[in-house]
């Protein structure tokens, strides 16, 4: 049997302490989730808005829920009551959505913004331009409910080390150019969410400071 709890230990033994670890339960029962929280563990990822609804409705309110995957504007709703962190923001649509369910629920919303790092089209995230666009526009600059806290980024799925370390190194820095320019008077834009559980080690050294870890930590995904 998997003990998920040392797999966890093991994990945090690995990585140095300034960096966050987001356990991915998605695909896994709610009662593995509630092992390691029983452990201490208070971060947990899912990448569906369903699978997150019925596990944070399921699990104790102390869970820090952070939506990873790909969130669609029409769920934003389903999510905003108590969502810790959006990690996959990638169009003004979604922080116009998230900004106005913010404050409806009368709290803010933290996100991160999601680049588009990989060599792959069909991943998400913003590329470069689009998010300077988004940075410069009166509107998001308006927007109270919504937290930019950081950036988001997958590499390419590859077994190139090199290419991989280099999307990290590209997104780092991205994330340092944003701090010192765009957010300059604002602390709070502090994480740089890169890393799962082939690369978080490469992550790490690139400058990540949150990682993503599922399967290492739960064991393989049947689905996905
Ligand atoms: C599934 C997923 C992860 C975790 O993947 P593992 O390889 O199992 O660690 C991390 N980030 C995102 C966005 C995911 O969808």
């Amino acid at each position: 049997m998997m003990n998920i709890k040392a797999n966890l230990e093991q994990l945090k033994e690995r990585i140095p302490e300034h960096v966050e670890l987001v356990a991915v339960s998605k695909t896994k029962p709610a009662h593995m989730v509630r092992e390691l929280f029983e452990a201490g563990h208070l971060d947990f990822g899912e990448n569906k808005v369903q699978e997150l609804v019925e596990k944070q409705q399921e699990l104790p309110g102390e869970i820090r829920w952070h939506m990873i995957g790909h969130l669609q504007s029409n769920k934003v709703k389903y999510i905003a009551p108590f969502v810790h962190l959006v990690h996959g923001v990638d169009s003004l649509k979604l922080l116009r959505v998230l900004d106005k369910e913010g404050r409806k629920n009368e709290r803010q919303i933290n996100c991160l913004l999601q680049m588009h790092i990989a060599k792959e089209t069909a991943k998400f995230g913003l590329s470069e331009e689009e998010l300077e666009t988004i940075l410069a526009s009166e509107e998001f600059r308006k927007m109270e409910f919504v937290k930019v806290r950081g950036l988001m980024g997958m590499a390419t799925f590859t077994d190139n080390s090199e290419v991989v370390r280099e999307e990290f190194r590209n997104l780092k820095r991205i994330f340092e150019k944003l701090k010192s320019v765009h957010f300059r008077s604002q602390p709070g834009f502090s994480v740089l969410s890169m890393g799962m559980s082939d690369d978080y080690q490469l992550a790490i050294e690139e400058g990540s400071n949150m990682i993503r870890v599922g399967s290492l930590v739960f064991g393989p995904r049947e689905t996905t």
